[in-house]
């Protein structure tokens, strides 16, 4: 099976997890920050914060941000989960913006028309998660002025997205939102295993996140309200979790993003073949917006339904029974059980479950060989029933 994605680890990782592993810290040691000064130093960000996942810095991100009970948070409806997840967290209501049918992320437009409806009706968001779908980023100029002109905060979930620009600058350097959010999970651009990374130029917001992220506790006498009673003391000041990333995780982070540049390159170029491989066939593929230099997290192609005699359903077994680890993401946030008894329901969104409907995900990784590509045209080729 050539699966959708697949990690690269070499042995300078190995002996970089294993150097942690022999020394005095598993945790809480020197590694994890000079983890996140490497990825803050590469994005171009004041502060970052270093955690066990994604998931964890979309939440202490919310919670940063004061997003909590009565208040609105909204996302895309193509993305994982997660996105939408840690405004529910916080105790906040969820909503979403549908996708423009180009870049399949958040429309930019039917973000306007519906913050134009929302404060009429006196419910406009708090927060505003962008997803930078496939790496691609969104459209954060626009976003970002009308965050200014509603009063609403954004967060960039930059899962799919570290090593790309925006506007020729480092997705992640904070000019059009409050917080970026990065995932390592071992299928995203760089890994450790499980973690993630929340980065700011914000003070304050870097400084709540990191107590959120260890218990809401502080050693520090300037952040204490009452005098330390000895050289044991310390305080727990808001209610945090054990967010924490090991330093075993840090170590393998440090030393994959010393190849991040060579694996959105290798990404792009694999991408481009693509591109001109299936150029033929009844597929769109990915339309990249000249602003853009994506990650190439996912490589999404749609199929042309009306000229194709086969069901979309049926495109994607075949490629599955030939050995190719074709994947769909994602299944629109709000069709899942958990928010349709929020009810939202079918017909909410038009364009996302139209996405939905003619989405494939195709193989694509730094250590995926041409001739593995190759396999994976053909395959598609046999089941568009060409
Ligand atoms: C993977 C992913 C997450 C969650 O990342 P974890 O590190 O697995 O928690 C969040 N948002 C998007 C868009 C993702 O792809």
């Amino acid at each position: 099976m050539i699966p959708y994605g697949r990690q690269d680890i070499r042995q300078e990782d190995v002996d970089a997890v294993v150097e942690v592993l022999r020394s005095d810290f598993l945790t809480q040691g020197p590694v994890v920050p000079r983890f996140e000064q490497a990825v803050a130093g590469y994005v171009g960000a004041r502060h970052a914060v270093a955690v066990n996942s994604a998931t964890s810095a979309l939440h202490i991100a919310c919670l940063a941000l004061d997003l909590s009970e009565g208040d609105w948070l909204w996302t895309s409806p193509i993305t994982f989960v997660a996105s939408a997840n840690c405004g529910l967290y916080c105790g906040a209501k969820v909503d979403f913006v549908d996708i423009d049918p180009q870049t399949y992320n958040l429309c930019p437009e039917a973000l306007a028309a519906k913050l134009k409806k929302a404060e009429e009706e006196g419910r406009l968001p708090k927060v505003l998660v962008a997803v930078h779908l496939c790496g691609q980023p969104c459209d954060m100029a626009a976003i970002h002025g009308l965050s200014r002109r509603y009063g609403f905060r954004v967060i960039e979930d930059a899962s799919h997205a570290i090593g790309g620009k925006y506007c020729g600058e480092p997705i992640g350097n904070g000019r059009y939102s409050a917080i970026t959010v990065f995932s390592f999970h071992p299928v995203k651009i760089i890994t450790t295993g499980e973690g993630g990374m929340a980065v700011t130029n914000d003070d304050e917001l870097a400084e709540r996140m990191s107590l959120l992220r260890s218990h809401g506790i502080t050693r520090d006498p300037q952040c204490m309200t009452h005098e330390p009673d000895g050289p044991w003391y310390y305080e727990q000041v808001d209610l945090g979790f054990n967010y924490r990333m090991t330093e075993m995780q840090a170590a393998l982070g440090v030393s994959q993003i010393e190849r991040l540049d060579a694996y959105v390159a290798r990404r792009n170029e694999l991408a481009e073949r693509y591109d001109r491989l299936l150029a033929d066939l009844p597929v769109t593929t990915p339309w990249q917006h000249p602003d853009s230099y994506s990650g190439r997290h996912l490589y999404v192609i749609r199929l042309q339904i009306d000229a194709i005699a086969r069901s979309h359903r049926a495109v994607f077994e075949s490629l599955r029974e030939h050995g190719i680890g074709v994947n769909l993401h994602y299944i629109p946030v709000h069709l899942q059980p958990w928010y349709r008894q929020m009810g939202f329901r079918l017909g909410d969104f038009p364009d996302a479950e139209r996405y939905y409907a003619e989405a494939i995900s195709l193989p694509l990784f730094p250590l995926m060989t041409e001739g593995q590509q190759d396999s994976v045209v053909s395959a598609l080729e046999e089941a568009l029933g060409g």
